[in-house]
């Protein structure tokens, strides 16, 4: 049997819409949500997130506030910036559009972000709250897979979950999350020996990679929740992800597309997180 689409664009949808109404509530009471958004340079791929990003904000209701820099511009300016984004009343979510120019340090300047206003979740105190469970925001792509993975009804509680890739915005902040939802999880990397075997053990298989077609369908142990973050942009201009979609459908139970997976549900919990910085 064929995997069931878990379409990030439709449960996205959804999740916008009931933010709708949340924005609708904080206006009455005087609070309309301000996002600024900072980009530095003009990285083709950066633009289309931050334009996609500002179509959200439009439709919710939420106020954005885009801080387009040149490519030259000093560490110390986007400090400065920041700074005073952390004390404008109007803006409840602060994102650095990544990744900076060589020449900017990306963790000094994220360091510089009000936590209460790190609507992305990179801050260290934020991303030391997610390790002990006790999270205001949750980063955007994790908190958007969680959520595709509980639509599917599995029972997370002592599952094999696979995350494959460990990096610090994905693949750590991932596990972490199937943990507090007492999955017994596994990591895997570059290093890892034997990566199809390890894949083929689990309930659940995240994999945040960034090489297209990485998995196949003798990755998936049959009837496995599938989900896809990779977004690799193809000779062809078209996106494809880290799974073979097309062999993995035929194996899992649950597949997530490229695109329109993982991609609108990021920005779907961005959009959670600034009307949850507006509400405190
Ligand atoms: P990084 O490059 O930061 O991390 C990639 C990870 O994959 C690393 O941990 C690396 O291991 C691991 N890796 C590399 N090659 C292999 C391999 N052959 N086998 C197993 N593991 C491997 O990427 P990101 O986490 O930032 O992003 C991953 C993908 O997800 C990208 O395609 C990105 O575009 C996409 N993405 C999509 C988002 C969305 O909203 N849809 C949001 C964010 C990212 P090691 O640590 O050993 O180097």
């Amino acid at each position: 049997m064929e995997a069931k689409i878990l379409s990030g664009r439709d449960i996205a949808s959804e999740i916008r819409l009931g933010l709708k109404n949340d924005v609708e509530k904080l206006k009455g009471n005087g609070v309309q949500p301000g996002l600024a958004v900072i980009i530095v340079g003009d990285e083709p791929a950066s633009r289309i997130y931050v334009n996609n990003k500002k179509k959200a904000c439009d439709e919710i209701g939420i106020r954005s506030f885009e801080y387009a820099l040149p490519a030259e511009t000093s560490e110390e300016e986007i400090i400065e910036l920041i700074k005073t984004l952390n004390c404008d009343k109007n803006i409840h979510g602060i994102l650095v559009q990544l990744p900076l120019p060589p020449h900017i340090n990306d963790e000094k300047v994220l360091l510089t972000i009000d936590p209460d206003k790190d609507v992305d979740a990179f801050h260290p105190v934020n991303v030391g709250k997610i390790m002990i469970g006790n999270y205001r925001f949750l980063p955007c792509t994790p908190a958007g897979v969680i959520e595709m993975i509980h639509r599917t009804g599995i029972d997370l509680k002592g599952s094999e979950c696979v995350v494959v890739g460990r990096s610090n915005i994905v693949g750590k902040p991932m596990a972490m999350l199937l943990l507090h939802e007492h999955a017994t999880v596994t990591v895997c990397h570059s290093r890892t020996k034997d990566l199809k075997t390890v894949c083929k053990r689990a309930d659940v298989l995240v994999v945040a990679v960034g090489k297209p077609k990485l998995i196949k369908a003798d990755f998936i142990k049959p009837g496995a929740v599938v989900i896809d973050v990779g977004t690799n942009r193809m000779e062809n201009g078209k996106l494809c992800g880290d799974v073979d979609f097309e062999e993995a459908k035929g194996v899992a139970s649950y597949i997530t597309p490229v695109p329109g997976g993982v991609g609108p549900m990021t920005i779907a919990m961005l959009m959670k997180n600034t009307v949850k910085a507006a509400e405190i």
